[in-house]
């Protein structure tokens, strides 16, 4: 069923084991048994996330002359998601069934039936119940935002949504941003943030969740520059992941269809990437148009324009929106960076992360316990940890450990040996290559410097 070329073929389980093995990914709550579409990072894994957010700021923010960042709040007024249209339109319609009370997808029902799955279909051609056979509602919708109470009162009134996405927070701040910043057009926002979608079949690890976290940038433009917007922005996004490293034969660009297309979206892009259940979204790139502000300009009743002096006139901007997953960037980058080879006989797993991916970027090494060895290793650490991620590793035999670096996708390690007490020099060992050279310890930030470039 994988279509993914190049490498044995990784399965999902793999990775899932490495995460939690070595403390990237843990499901959440799991002493309890866990909870459906909801996974925890581990120290390793907040890491990895942090650098993958970093990044992304860094290209988007940092090193344009042309958006400003943002941090909205999670809850908003619940008048922003009738305007955004995911009160009426972000569902999908499900079936109940009368006896057993089971919930079902009414599209994946009719799949099944047409797939020709034993046992789903009664006389006369109804759809019955799978689990029991008993009778089924007529399709209801039911919308995928989670519902919670603001205040004391749990009523209608008091209703509220946890965010189905960030790109409202920068919609309902237009006019702030605007004003404080007396931006010109083409300008835009970016926030980093959690979003929830109450899915009703979460799965492929980290790739669907029900808590999930997304970075987006909403990017205003004049309405007939849009569409050569789009272009840029496609490349632009295409181009930050071939910059992590992911390869390209694993990533690819996919107009949807007219049909695909959401409820707010003129034309939309996708970034995909070749996981093992196929390629799938890593970012959507959209034309929302003037879909949302003219919809916030409705409901709020506040003019949400900009003033083009060019004109003299009030014009509503289009936006053309690049939304990303975190959580599905991440496990993209763990999937393209895991290799496996065979060194002196012995199976080697590495992560090939880029170095400002790599949780930790070095790792202090003592050739073993030795009670003079310890002092030297120690103020070596010390070095560099206000420069780097480190770890200082002493346990099991130096070969065990570099694998253990490896498998975190560790771009170097410095080792400590008795000849440091006579030379005052260290060994750097780095990941891929596993080369060794020696280095004074006087120079030893810049030479990992040099190995660590912009990280
Ligand atoms: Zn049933």
């Amino acid at each position: 069923m994988s279509e993914k070329a190049g490498d044995a073929r990784l399965e999902m389980e793999t990775l899932v084991s490495l995460s939690k093995r070595r403390g990237f990914v843990f499901q959440s709550s799991e002493i309890y048994g866990g909870l459906g579409g909801f996974w925890d990072y581990g120290p390793l894994g907040v890491e990895l996330k942090n650098n993958i957010k970093r990044a992304w700021w860094k290209a988007v923010v940092q090193e344009r002359d042309d958006i400003v960042g943002l941090d909205a709040s999670i809850l908003m007024n619940p008048r922003v998601w009738v305007a955004s249209g995911h009160v009426d339109t972000f569902a999908d319609p499900m079936v109940d069934c009368r006896e057993c009370k089971k919930r079902f997808r009414a599209d994946d029902l009719q799949g099944r039936v047409a797939a020709g799955v034993h046992g789903h279909v009664a006389e006369g051609g109804v759809i019955r119940c799978p689990e029991c056979g008993g009778e089924l509602t007529e399709p209801r919708m039911f919308n995928l935002m989670f519902k919670t109470f603001v205040g004391p009162v749990e009523d209608q009134a008091s209703t509220a949504y946890l965010r189905p996405e960030t790109a409202q927070g920068m919609f309902a701040n237009f006019d702030n941003v605007l004003t404080a910043t007396r931006r010109k057009l083409p300008f835009g926002m970016a926030q980093i943030g959690k979003a929830f979608r109450n899915e009703i079949t979460p799965g492929n690890f980290i790739f669907r969740d029900r808590e999930f976290e997304q970075m987006e940038i909403e990017y205003f433009v004049k309405p007939g520059t849009d569409e050569e917007w789009h272009q840029h922005w496609v490349e632009a996004r295409r181009n930050w992941y071939l910059g992590l490293g992911i390869r390209e034969e694993n990533l690819r660009v996919r107009r949807l269809d007219k049909d695909e297309l959401a409820h707010y979206a003129k034309d939309t892009y996708e970034v995909e990437y070749l996981f093992p259940m196929g390629w799938s979204e890593l970012e959507g790139i959209a034309n929302r148009t003037d879909f949302d502000l003219r919809r916030h300009t409705e409901f709020s009743g506040r003019q949400l324009t900009y003033y083009d002096e060019g004109s003299g006139e009030h014009i509503v901007p289009y936006v053309i929106e690049p939304s990303a997953g975190v959580d599905r960037c991440f496990l993209a980058v763990l999937f393209d960076s895991y290799h496996e080879e065979t060194v002196r006989g012995e199976k080697r797993v590495l992560l090939r992360l880029h170095p400002s991916l790599a949780p930790v970027k070095v790792a202090v090494l003592p050739l073993s316990r030795h009670e003079s060895l310890v002092p030297p290793a120690r103020k070596v650490w010390e070095l560099l940890r206000p420069h780097w991620m480190t770890q200082y590793d002493d346990s099991q035999s130096i070969g065990r450990r570099y694998r253990r670096q490896d498998e975190v996708g560790t771009p170097c390690c410095v080792t400590i040996d008795f000849d440091t007490l006579e030379d005052q020099a260290v060994t750097i060992r780095e990941r891929d290559s596993m080369d060794q050279v020696r280095v004074p310890t006087a120079g030893l930030v810049e030479a990992l410097r040099e190995r660590l470039p912009n990280v």
